[in-house]
């Protein structure tokens, strides 16, 4: 079953105390994908400029990902710059330069428009409800969002959450969207919005799962070294929801297979911040992957 995502494809420099890199491969729906490792499998849509490298793309799609739904635009890519403290954990956002994204319009193909999951990730919530109006009937539909969305376009969060099944956001976006101190009540406040299930990233402290009956807290896997910790939200969302593509969940089960996804996801995201860019999801094989699961299982059973 196919995960549809829609989000940015992007160039990122990135500065950490140890090392600086320009211009590499980012944007929500790159990272999605690539962690996705093609469990669904995964279409991507977005927009990309003309100055777009085709191996970048290329990258995406060696990850198992379709890309046809990524559009070239005349004009300069979405570009984010950010500097990491000592801690790698705070960021400063330097630069957010939107390019061609200014203008974006999701287009999707037309066999795309039956994708049974759906991720709507970290884009202008009106584009996200756009795409929300084109497909026909998902069996499921996450979304992503962030404090630029919270203060400058509520009122459209707002009706775009009403719409969807599953919101992943971190702590602080979710005290910030509800104005709520308590997570817990943050999460019931965010679910009396519309998404019965509420995810919330607590980054190295990992992820707190609130479903429809059951809380989960998963811890975030400890690693030896952090390269550079970008886009580990959206991997996060990549392994969750080629988790539940790959169990066939709907909106309509228990939360079991969401427990699970949360697993998935933490297991996934914990590859991300061991390389820049997407490299150390690049790596990835079924192997390492069930070897860090079972870290985890590891940390979590007395
Ligand atoms: P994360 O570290 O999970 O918050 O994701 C970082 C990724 O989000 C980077 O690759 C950026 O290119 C992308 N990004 C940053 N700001 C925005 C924005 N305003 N809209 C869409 N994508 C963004």
């Amino acid at each position: 079953m196919a995960i549809l995502v829609v989000g940015s494809v992007a160039y990122d420099t990135v500065e950490t105390t140890r090392e600086r890199r320009e211009r590499q491969l980012g944007g929500s729906a790159s990272f999605f994908a690539v962690a996705a490792r093609g469990r669904g499998p995964v279409r991507c849509v977005g927009v990309v400029g003309d100055d777009f490298r085709e191996s970048d793309l290329g990258l995406i799609r060696s990850s198992g990902a379709r890309t046809d739904g990524i559009v070239r635009r005349p004009g300069a890519s979405f570009h984010w710059s950010g500097r990491y403290h000592a801690d790698m954990i705070e960021r400063d956002t330097l630069a957010t330069e939107l390019g061609v994204f200014a203008d974006f319009q999701p287009e999707i193909p037309r066999d795309w428009l039956d994708s049974e999951y759906l991720f709507l990730a970290n884009i202008h919530p009106t584009l996200q409800a756009q795409v929300l109006d084109l497909v026909t009937g998902p069996r499921l539909v996450a979304l992503d969002t962030m404090n630029l969305w919270i203060e400058t376009t509520r009122p459209q969060l707002l009706e775009v959450l009403a719409r969807v099944d599953v919101l992943l956001v971190n702590d602080g976006e979710a005290r910030m969207l509800t104005g709520e101190r308590s997570l817990a009540r943050a999460a019931a406040a965010i679910a009396a919005m519309g998404p019965g299930r509420v995810i919330i990233k607590k980054g190295e402290h990992g992820a707190l799962f609130f479903g429809r009956d059951s809380v989960l807290a998963v811890p975030a896997i400890i690693l030896d070294d952090v390269v550079d910790p970008t886009g580990a939200g959206d991997s996060f969302a990549g392994g969750f929801m080629g988790s539940l593509a790959e169990a066939g969940a709907t909106r309509g089960d228990g939360d079991a297979v969401f427990r699970r996804a949360m697993i998935d996801g933490t297991v996934t995201a914990s590859f991300c911040p061991e390389g820049f860019s997407v490299e150390g999801l690049m790596g990835v094989t079924d192997e390492s992957y069930a070897r860090r699961k079972a870290v985890l299982e590891g940390m979590m059973i007395p």
